[in-house]
């Protein structure tokens, strides 16, 4: 582990994982908008790891988003807002899409490894356990998602600052 400036990482980890999408699919477009707290204190990760963690949300969010326009109006704008803030001891990174949303019935299932709702070739369904084991058991901090099926997905990100 090695102090990391968490705004540098999430930037990168953003524009990778949508320049990443857009040399598959280059009609798509997606709004990202950043809020970045200044001067945070760096955090004691393996960044690389903490990166994957990140670059799989980003992935979610704008497949979310992608299959939202899909269905939706011309008037539907695909946005992605990535967030850092400092929350007491821990350093929070929100990552908010306006995506599809996720349903009730499998808000449970989620976390769990190989669970996913894409189609075969699409997705392992093992962003998310793998993000658990990163974010909780390798860096004693914390997953929460906040959503409302058809509207916006949050995942938001704890991470405890060194002592
Ligand atoms: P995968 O991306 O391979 O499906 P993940 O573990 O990353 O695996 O995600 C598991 C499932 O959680 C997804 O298939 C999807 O149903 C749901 N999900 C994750 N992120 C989002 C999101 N931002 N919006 C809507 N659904 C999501
Ligand atoms: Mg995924």
């Amino acid at each position: 582990k090695e102090p990391t400036d968490i705004n540098k990482l999430a930037d990168e980890y953003l524009r990778l994982a949508y320049h990443g999408l857009r040399a598959k699919d280059k009609l798509f477009n997606a709004e990202l908008v950043t809020h970045f707290t200044e001067n945070l204190p760096e955090v004691n990760i393996i960044s690389q790891d903490v990166g994957r963690v990140l670059l799989n949300l980003f992935n979610n969010a704008f497949y979310a988003t992608q299959h939202k326009k899909a269905n939706a109006g011309a008037d539907y704008k695909p946005t992605i807002e990535l967030s850092t803030t400092l929350d007491g001891k821990n350093i929070r990174i929100t990552v908010k899409d306006n995506g599809m949303g996720i349903p009730d019935a499998i808000r449970d299932k989620i976390m769990q490894p190989f669970f996913t709702t894409k189609p075969t070739g699409e997705g392992t369904g093992l962003g998310l356990s793998l993000s658990y084991d990163i974010i909780v058991k390798g860096h004693g901090g914390n997953i929460e998602i906040e959503s409302k099926e058809g509207e916006f997905t949050e995942f938001i990100i704890s991470l405890p600052l060194a002592k």
